[in-house]
């Protein structure tokens, strides 16, 4: 039988990304809007403590182990920013459009235009697991001019991939997956989880 876990996200590119990563384990992965979960509040300073705070809640509403990812783009030349605040940077509701205007001008005369995408994710096997399970992945890249492709979410038309020297919203999943700040820290996660479901 397979391990049921649950993915603390309601971002559809994000949970088709987990999934596809995930797709060779032994489990039974279902997203948190199976259950109704609403997304948790993310009040921190931090990626861990968010990322925390939604696979605890995730955990805690659904009674199963849970999954959640925090991540966004840090900009050297703003002080790290938009970070934690990456999918809000150009207010409420969330727009990948807004955003990405505003990061181009926040960039507007700026010649350092290195950055880089950070994601931590977290496994709880329940809501108060002392032991979480966690997985970090540093993606170092730069902030293109203009957009460039029409793949991916959020900054990926702006992000240029220094290996590739392409924008990540060029790159098909498989290639994303396997090189990305998500890709990174999952394939870390899996060889964590394998000792749990092995
Ligand atoms: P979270 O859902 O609170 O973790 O916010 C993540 C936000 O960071 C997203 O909404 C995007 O704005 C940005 N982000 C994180 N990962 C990626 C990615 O792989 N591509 C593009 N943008 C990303």
């Amino acid at each position: 039988m397979k391990n049921q876990i649950v993915i603390a996200t309601s971002n559809v590119k994000k949970l088709t990304e987990i999934q596809s990563i995930l797709d060779d384990m032994n489990l039974e992965i279902f997203p948190q809007s199976h259950f109704k979960i609403e997304a948790a509040e993310e009040p921190f300073h931090t990626f861990l403590e968010n990322a925390l705070i939604k696979a605890r809640h995730a955990s805690r509403l659904s009674k199963l182990p849970a999954i959640a990812d925090d991540s966004g783009i840090c900009v050297d030349a703003l002080g790290g920013k938009p970070g934690v605040l990456s999918a809000r940077f150009a207010g409420e509701p969330s727009s990948d459009q807004k955003n990405n205007e505003k990061l181009l001008k926040s960039l507007e005369n700026e010649s350092n235009r290195k950055a880089h995408y950070t994601c931590v994710i977290v496994f709880v096997k329940h809501e108060f697991d002392p032991e979480p399970i966690i997985a970090e992945g540093i993606w170092h890249g730069e902030i293109l001019k203009s957009p460039r492709g029409s793949g991916g979410f959020g900054y990926d038309p702006l992000f240029l991939d220094h290996m590739t020297e392409k924008a990540v919203a060029e790159l098909p999943l498989e290639i994303k997956n396997r090189i990305s700040h998500r890709g990174q820290a999952l394939h870390k996660l899996k060889l964590k989880l394998n000792q749990i479901y092995g």
